[in-house]
């Protein structure tokens, strides 16, 4: 492949690290639950994981793919006391790659392979974390047949608006300054991303998405997050909100318990948010222009969940911790996509 060719398609190196993005596993157990889909799995991960419990594995209508099958209590089977039973045996080879990588991922660019990560996690969210560093993360994202594959690609032109994109480098001279302004300066991401939260949609209402997301059986926790996500919309005009079931809540208990002193809530919004445009996974559903106004609506369901949360008497920094769980699962499923491509661009 020609450079040209291979940079319209994205580069994978160099590694890219963004600017202050730190990770350390500390075994809070989150993603270790039926908060998300462990899949999609391959074929011979799927044989595999039978050997070893043949009824271990389930399909996803959902996402429409194999994953693993939970316990009733919504926990992994291979989820021991000490934490992942089959992580050591075999050099980890029975462990399924979505875990090895999560919450690492990496999106190929003109420039290189930009190292993404997710925020569901208190591990990402909360703590002392080591800053994440280019020879870590390759470790992270390296998979068993020792290539690094991209999970998202973009290329020379970046969708600025429905009908207009934009070259990449001029992409660039855009998102730094917003970067820069949320990372070194502080400054609010209200400010930063100067839009309105939940914009005019091409099609439906708010009150029907919300409507719609809080009848949705998939049983698994999921289910919680979208309920919570969807009752802090139905509280967008301010009017009380909801709290519900909080199945992940031993979690953040055992976060909190192991950050004694409460962080800053505001820095964790602005990296979280930092991250969202840094990761490019907007640009395979939506606009640059789309993305400020649900990034707008999802800060402010974030606020509205850790909100409603602080009033049950949640620590301010859990609080948000945990709406920053509900928030990025439950933006980077097919449920929100569906809302972003319906979102008007002023
Ligand atoms: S296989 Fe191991 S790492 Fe993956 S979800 Fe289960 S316990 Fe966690």
């Amino acid at each position: 492949m020609t450079d040209d060719a291979a940079s319209s398609r994205g580069l994978i190196e160099p590694l890219l690290i963004r600017s202050g993005a730190r990770y350390h596993c500390f075994g809070d157990g989150l993603c270790c639950t039926d908060v998300h889909a462990i899949g999609a799995l391959e074929d011979d991960e799927v044989e595999r994981l039978k050997v070893l419990q043949p009824e271990v594995v389930g399909y996803s209508d959902l996402i429409e793919a194999n994953i693993l099958r939970m316990r009733t209590d919504g926990t992994c089977p291979f989820l021991g006391d000490a934490g992942c039973i089959i992580h050591e045996p075999m050099d980890g080879l029975l462990k399924p790659h979505p875990c090895w990588r999560f919450p690492f991922g990496l999106t190929a660019t003109p420039d290189g392979g930009r190292v993404t990560t997710e925020h569901r996690c208190p591990c990402r969210t909360m703590g002392e974390r080591p800053p994440i560093e280019a020879d870590g993360a390759v470790d992270e994202l390296r998979e068993r047949d020792g290539r690094i594959r991209p999970n998202h690609r973009v290329g020379d032109e970046v969708p600025f608006r429905r009908d207009e994109t934009i070259p990449f480098a001029d992409y660039l001279a855009i998102e730094g300054p917003m970067l820069r302004a949320l990372l070194e300066d502080g400054a609010s991401p209200e400010s930063v991303l100067a839009r309105e939260p939940f914009p005019d949609l091409i099609e439906g209402t708010w009150g029907a998405i919300a409507g719609g997301m809080q009848v949705v059986k998939t049983d698994s926790r999921f289910d919680a997050a979208l309920v919570l996500l969807a009752n802090a919309i139905q509280a967008r005009d301010g009017g009380p909100m909801e709290v519900g079931e909080r199945p992940w809540r031993e979690n953040f208990d055992r976060a909190e318990a192991r950050v004694p002193e409460p962080e800053d809530p505001e820095a964790m919004i602005r990296d979280w948010v930092a991250d969202s445009i840094w990761c490019l996974y907007w640009t395979a559903f939506g606009s640059f222009e789309q993305l400020r106004s649900e990034l707008a609506t999802r800060v402010w369901i974030l606020r509205r969940i850790a909100q409603a949360l602080e009033a049950t008497g949640t620590r301010p920094d859990v609080a948000v911790a945990e709406g920053l769980m509900v928030v990025d699962l439950v933006g980077t499923s097919e449920w929100w996509e569906g809302v972003t491509a319906r979102l008007s661009e002023g």
